[in-house]
């Protein structure tokens, strides 16, 4: 499990829908990526309207360029 097959799961992770497999694939790939657990943090943070823009249909280079951009804010040490 990588990291942005992660961003694919939230919605239904948080939502409770996930599989437990592959709920607990979720948890264990956090355990080693503290990138995921900070961008998770922020995601409940942000709730509702992070929520919604994740759950629209996006085309995978469009998801995977937001997530990096996400990544990469997340990792700066000021901001
Ligand atoms: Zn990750």
């Amino acid at each position: 499990m990588n990291c942005e097959r992660i961003v694919d799961l939230l919605v239904d992770y948080f939502d409770g829908e996930l599989e437990e497999q592959t709920a607990h694939r979720l948890e264990g790939h956090l355990q080693d990526c503290p990138g995921c657990v900070k961008f998770i943090e922020t995601y409940r943070q942000t709730g509702s309207i992070c929520r919604e823009a994740l759950r629209v249909e996006m085309p995978a280079p469009v998801k995977s360029t937001l997530f990096q951009f996400l990544r990469t804010q997340l990792q700066s040490p000021t901001s």
